[in-house]
């Protein structure tokens, strides 16, 4: 399916790897020009010289922690942009009673704020040329709580909520806000999870992977191509009736009706 979207600009945060990677490239394989984001310099130049070679697209990296000002500065500079692909590392795991007030900011500055802050920056742009695409990438903990992930799931609801009301007050002019909710996908943060239950209960890698892909009834992780394909989907002249929506990629894992 042509998307309809080639030679737009695209900022996709945190991409070096993972589901950020995930989005670049499937914004790339539509022939948009990607702004790439991420802290780490050699991973970041790698990803972005292998879409430049695959896609034959412009590929501009900013090496940066978009979860700080200055970070935010240098990756909006190389703006303006008609696609934003929010993104940034998620919190640690924990228990409820020991997060600090600093634990809370810290989340809420990474997964609330950053996010929101990208969005004011980029929203004007977009309503004064009538088109404009945002897709935050969340967590499926937003419909369906993890307690260890308390500071993600109290972060990310607060992001939820400032996009249900601001999609409806942006869509008017052309541009839509959505969030994607992963679910277990197959990606160094999925294994590092992994990692830590094999430290834990002392299985094998494959053991842990096989135990918590049987909790999905697809059977499987997903995988950062078919997250990224859906994201931009959401990115496309289709999905301009797509409003404010939490668009669930999980594999059927969170057990709802609606
Ligand atoms: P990942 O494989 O660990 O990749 C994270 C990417 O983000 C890397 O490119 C990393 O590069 C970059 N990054 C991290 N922090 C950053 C920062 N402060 N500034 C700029 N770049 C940053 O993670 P992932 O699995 O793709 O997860 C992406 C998001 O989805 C996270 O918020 C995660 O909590 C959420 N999520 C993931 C899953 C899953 O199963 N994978 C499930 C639910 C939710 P550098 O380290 O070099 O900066």
């Amino acid at each position: 399916m042509d998307l309809g979207i080639a030679g737009k600009r695209a900022l996709v945060c945190a991409s070096s790897k993972g589901l950020g990677r995930g989005c670049a490239e499937a914004l790339a394989d539509a022939g948009v020009d990607l702004v790439m984001n991420a802290r780490g310099t050699d991973a970041l130049e790698a990803a972005a010289h292998d879409i430049r070679l695959r896609y034959q697209v412009n590929v501009t990296t900013v090496s940066a922690d978009i979860t700080t000002e200055s970070g935010r500065a240098a990756v909006l500079a190389q703006g303006p942009f008609d696609i934003l692909v929010t993104n940034a590392g998620g919190p640690p795991p924990g228990m409820w009673s020991d997060w600090s007030r600093e634990d809370f900011i810290k989340a809420l500055d990474a997964n609330m704020l950053t996010p929101i802050a990208l969005m004011q920056a980029v929203l004007p742009g977009m309503i004064a040329q009538g088109w404009g695409r945002v897709v935050n990438i969340t967590s499926v903990s937003v419909k369906s709580p993890i307690a260890v992930l308390g500071l993600s799931n109290s972060a990310r609801a607060g992001l939820t909520g400032f996009v249900a009301g601001t999609a409806r007050q942006v869509a008017g002019k052309g541009v839509t806000i959505n969030n994607l909710l992963p679910g277990i996908h197959a990606t160094d943060r999925a294994i590092a999870l992994d990692g830590a239950v094999v430290k834990a209960r002392g299985i094998s890698m494959e053991e842990a992977i096989s135990e918590r892909a049987a909790t999905i009834p697809a059977g499987r992780y997903g995988t950062p191509s078919e997250f990224g394909a859906t994201c931009a989907f959401l990115c496309s002249q289709h999905a301009g009736f797509i409003v404010g929506q939490n668009v669930l990629l999980d594999g059927g894992a969170t057990n709802t009706t609606l």
